[in-house]
């Protein structure tokens, strides 16, 4: 059975990068991480160089000082390698909104791509506020960065707008000056190893995947739970909520695969225009089936009081209406999937960090040989080394044996997400990517539930930390004679 990535085939890259944002948080704790990651897997090697530019006026060196300093948090190698590694790294300061600071970057990268050999490939790394997507995406384009014969690939952190019409406009800023096929739109699960597997487990286990339907399928359950708060995030999550945060992107692209139809489609565009089908068929909420069909909570302290509650969080409005927890019944409109619960929660202060699938079949999957009432997990996260389990037990000591995870490869990246996807970005594949498209379904869906509950006072908070959330989630899947299946 083959995996969907053969990290084994190890040939160099060229590019010259130039991240915006460069000083910021996602840079140091995940992007440079990963590109050492890259480094060391013989993917990135003499060809490649990197700018950071944000708008604090730092030397090179200093900037490398702080590069080698957030890999030692990750990394044990010799300090000579990291060293050695952030020789490629050059510091450009810069202000989103002044043109002048545009040529000086262009003229940095023209020089970087001649010592460097990069072959006039570029990436362009969104690390920056959500506000500046447009702005920097036009300047990139109207200052002339881009190269005439290498590539100019975009890449776009979340959020992607905070409803339809604000990622409509985003969307229609950043088209303006790159074309559809150079956006890279990065939902991080994406870049996760059971995620990126899931098309390869459906095809590989014929069995599996001929009762992945309302025949046979019960309900399915999506859950991603967080055991920490919001942290020192308060004033990103005020003008968020779990509901943008997780369930439009997260839990949507994770219920994609899992989903969409043909599983072995191997071109992007096919994967893609399953995913895009499935979504475009998602059953429409009124504002009533909103109220029935959709459990908002927030957190209040702990039992025994030593955790804070959301609205006492720094940055967080002492009456705040934001949700830190969400659970809701998606249903679609499509013959493999009509009459089928899709189950989704995710949540902060929860008992556990959890993230998985939990897949109910009914009795009648006994025709198809599969014990009645069967329930697969997919965990996300790989735990205890257990990736598939069934009726709880890990699927290799299962006495049931319709499925089966795909052979184990040696990856010399260990699949870390977003190194995965920066290998993505690098070799031009965009399968693990967002399309505008899915995004735009997806948000038609969520702005109707913000809708309805802005419409309404929240009688917040409605859950103790520590604890499953609110008790209507349970009510939820009770009224349809169903339970979660991680509780
Ligand atoms: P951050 O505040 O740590 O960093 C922001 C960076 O932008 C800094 O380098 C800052 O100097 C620079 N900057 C700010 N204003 C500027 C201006 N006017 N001109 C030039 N540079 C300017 O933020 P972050 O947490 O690194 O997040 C960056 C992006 O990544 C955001 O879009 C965020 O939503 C997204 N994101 C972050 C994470 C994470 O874990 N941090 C996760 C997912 C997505």
């Amino acid at each position: 059975m083959m995996l969907s990535k053969e990290f084994k085939m190890v040939k160099e890259k060229s590019a010259n990068f130039i991240i915006f944002g460069g000083s910021g948080d996602l840079a140091h704790r995940k992007l440079y991480p990963s590109l050492f990651r890259l480094y060391k897997a013989g993917y990135l090697k003499d060809h490649f160089a990197v700018i950071g530019t944000a708008r604090r006026p730092w030397s090179d060196d200093y900037f490398r000082e702080t590069i080698v300093a957030s890999l030692k948090e990750y990394f044990t190698d010799d300090e000579k390698i990291m060293s050695e590694f952030a020789k490629h790294f050059f510091y450009q300061s810069h202000d989103v909104n002044d043109s002048a600071h545009y040529i000086a970057l262009k003229n940095l990268a023209a020089k970087l791509n001649d010592q460097f050999e990069a072959e006039n490939n570029r990436v362009y790394y969104m690390a920056i506020a959500p506000k500046f997507f447009g702005v920097v995406a036009e300047h990139i384009n109207s200052e002339g960065l881009k190269t005439k014969d290498g590539y100019n690939r975009l890449v776009i952190e979340k959020p992607f707008g905070r409803d339809l019409d604000s990622a409509c406009e985003l969307n229609g800023n950043i088209a303006k000056a790159f074309p559809e096929d150079d956006i890279y739109r990065i939902d991080h699960y994406l870049g996760k190893e059971m995620i990126q597997d899931i098309p390869n487990i459906r095809a590989n286990n014929p069995k599996f995947e001929e009762a992945l339907n309302n025949k046979y399928v019960s309900n399915i359950q999506v859950t991603l739970a967080e055991s920490l708060g919001v942290e020192d995030r308060g004033g990103y999550y005020e003008t968020s909520g779990v509901l943008r945060d997780m369930i439009q992107n997260h839990i949507m692209q994770i219920v994609g695969a899992i989903a969409s139809d043909d599983p072995a489609a191997k071109r992007a565009k096919d994967i893609h225009k399953n995913k895009t089908d499935l979504f475009a068929s998602l059953k429409n909420l009124t504002p009533e089936q909103v109220d029935t069909n959709f459990v908002r909570g927030q957190y209040d302290i702990d039992e025994s009081g030593t955790e804070k509650a959301y609205r006492q969080e720094d940055n967080v409005a002492e009456d705040s209406e934001i949700e830190t927890y969400t659970a809701g019944k998606i249903e679609f409109d499509t013959e493999r999937w009509d009459g089928v619960p899709f189950y989704v929660r995710s949540g902060k202060r929860m008992p556990n960090k959890a993230s998985r699938i939990d897949i109910v079949f009914n009795d009648k999957v006994a025709e198809l040989g599969i014990n009645a009432n069967t329930v697969v997990t997919l965990l996300i996260e790989r735990t205890n080394n257990q990736s598939i389990l069934i009726n709880g037990v890990n699927y290799a000591e299962s006495a049931q044996d319709f499925i089966k995870f795909p052979e184990e490869a040696e990856f010399t990246t260990g699949r870390e997400a977003y190194a995965s996807l920066i290998i993505d970005i690098l070799s031009g594949n965009r399968v693990h990517f967002t399309l505008w498209d899915e995004l735009r379904s997806t948000w038609k869906y969520i702005d109707s539930i913000r809708e309805r509950w802005d419409s309404q006072k929240a009688d917040f908070p409605n859950y103790m930390s520590g604890t499953m959330g609110p008790d209507a989630s349970e009510m939820l899947l009770e009224r349809d004679g169903n339970s979660w299946i991680w509780d």
